[in-house]
């Protein structure tokens, strides 16, 4: 059974009767009404400073959402369209390991993978990355950044 899950708000919602996924294009959410909502294979729980950024089959951001502009400063409208490893500066990552890459090549999830983005000030943040491929044919990507607590020695 599809889980749903707003990009904007986080609110996750299950799909009892097929309505959803029949409704597809017209289909936002309950609780803020947001204009879409991303199909995972699994139920995810992000964390409440999460923020989550719905991507195309092609890495390119399609939504972002709320929890976006605290983390990282961008706008959803500096965002859309753009690749989401270049539009947030991710890094990192080996070269082999990049998580965005793996998830959209692989279709698998990538959970809890520290990595580095760079925010619209031009400071680098230390975030975890959790990446969801999309359930349904379209493909597609979630990913949800969540800020890594600072290191202690270093503060
Ligand atoms: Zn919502």
């Amino acid at each position: 059974m599809p889980f749903f899950i707003c990009p904007n708000c986080k609110n996750r919602s299950l799909d009892h009767d097929g309505k959803q996924g029949l409704l597809r294009q017209g289909v936002s959410c309950e609780r803020c009404g947001f204009g879409f909502l991303f199909e995972l294979l699994d139920d995810y729980y992000p964390g409440p400073n999460a923020g989550l950024i719905a991507c195309d089959r092609a890495g390119r951001i399609l939504a972002a959402g709320r929890g976006v502009f605290e983390l990282t400063g961008f706008r959803e409208h500096e965002l859309m369209g753009k690749d989401v490893v270049e539009a947030f500066g991710l890094a990192g990552f080996d070269a082999e390991r990049n998580p965005i890459a793996l998830a959209l090549e692989w279709g698998v999830r990538r959970l809890d993978e520290p990595i580095e983005l760079r925010s619209r000030a031009g400071s680098v943040k230390a975030v975890t990355v959790d990446v969801f491929p999309g359930y349904d044919s379209d493909g597609g990507l979630l990913v949800s950044l969540s800020p890594r607590r600072a290191n202690r020695s270093r503060a």
